[in-house]
């Protein structure tokens, strides 16, 4: 077993510190990587104060991956020693179920593997992620880094793990495309990326947040118009004006003030996940005009795949900060704080 060091939660209220661990020996299909760059997600946050009541202490998280095979199992056939690779949330699913069979293996009947906080399925080991020197993998979920990236851009490839196909994966399903009108509601980490991937797409992209000061921001990452939700005559005026809205909002909100912005047949899907429910849903919001309210989790391996290809092609990367391991601790408290933009991104071959 591989020796590697990392960067973990050992409570709900402790701090992160460095903890020293084993990676699994390789299996025949596994790949060793040295992770590079690993981005920070909302997430990552939720597991480590035990949001969601399901944290296996001592936690390390982290899942959205960048790094270079070091080793590879006897049997790897689709990655060599030296490869720029990616790894997000997923790292195995039962891959026999109908969702697992249509390369939806996020919507896994058993579950998918999460990289992090999880058990691995063959010898019941917990699963360490990202914030960590190195990690080992099954080579079936490691993405290929397109060539088209430079070095310099790698940190910002990070964020695409997650936050990426998080927002694709909805923007191709509802096959959004020129022409489309889409609203984005939310300016965070995945509504950066909402709005970058949208605009790449040929849409017409509206940001709807509820900072007055975020026009010159919205209009930079490629919005068409920014439109602050207090204002009521602004919102008035694009009633049935939308055929796609990407809810990224990580707070509740009132979900028909949006949905009647809507035109016939258009939906509204969600893909952040508030703490609270939004509040109550009005029927007629749906009926009036045919419009629909959905949800997207993250996206398949395929999917993921096919998402850095197109970032490669329109160029589409992440906004970071980049930081030390060290100061992971610090990047947190400033994510509750929401003083980021748009995501910070761990340096971890430099720590
Ligand atoms: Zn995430
Ligand atoms: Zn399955």
């Amino acid at each position: 077993m591989d020796q590697t060091l990392g960067y973990a939660a050992k409570s709900p209220t402790d701090p992160l510190e460095q903890f020293s661990f084993e990676r699994r020996d390789l299996r025949e299909t596994d790949i060793l990587i040295d992770v590079l760059f690993c981005g920070i997600c909302h997430s990552d946050l939720h597991v480590i104060k035990n949001e969601w009541k399901n944290t296996i202490y001592p936690v390390v998280p982290g899942h959205e991956i960048v790094g270079r095979v070091r080793k590879i199992g006897s049997k790897v056939s689709l990655f060599r020693e030296g490869d720029l690779i990616g790894i997000g949330c997923i790292i195995g699913s039962c891959r026999s179920c109908d969702n697992c069979k249509d390369n939806l293996e996020q919507y896994c009947d058993k579950g998918f593997t999460l990289v992090f906080n999880s058990k691995d399925p063959k010898d019941g080991s917990v699963n360490y992620g990202g914030f960590s020197k190195q990690i080992v993998v099954d080579e079936s979920v490691a993405l290929k880094i397109p060539k088209e990236f430079k070095e310099s851009e790698l940190p910002s490839v990070a964020p695409l793990l997650c936050a990426g196909i998080t927002t694709y994966s909805p923007l191709k399903n509802w096959k959004v495309g020129p022409g489309s009108r889409v609203g984005v509601i939310g300016l965070g980490g995945l509504g950066h990326m909402g709005i970058m991937l949208a605009a790449a797409m040929g849409a017409h992209v509206t940001l709807f947040t509820t900072s007055s000061n975020k026009v010159e921001e919205g209009k930079e990452l490629g919005a068409n118009e920014v439109i602050c939700s207090t204002d009521a005559a602004r919102m008035s005026s694009y009633l049935g004006s939308l055929d796609f809205i990407l809810n990224t909002a990580a707070a509740s909100l009132d979900l028909n003030k949006y949905l009647r912005l809507l035109k016939r047949d258009g939906s509204m899907c969600l893909v952040g996940l508030p703490p609270t429910p939004h509040g109550a849903l009005s029927a007629d919001s749906l009926i009036n005009k045919r419009r629909s309210l959905a949800g997207s989790l993250i996206g398949s391996i395929k999917e993921t795949q096919e998402m850095l290809d197109f970032c490669a092609k329109h160029h589409v990367l992440a906004r970071v900060e980049l930081l030390p391991m060290e100061k992971v601790n610090e990047a947190f408290d400033r994510l509750i704080k929401k003083d980021v933009k748009y995501r910070f991104v761990l340096d971890v071959a430099n720590s």
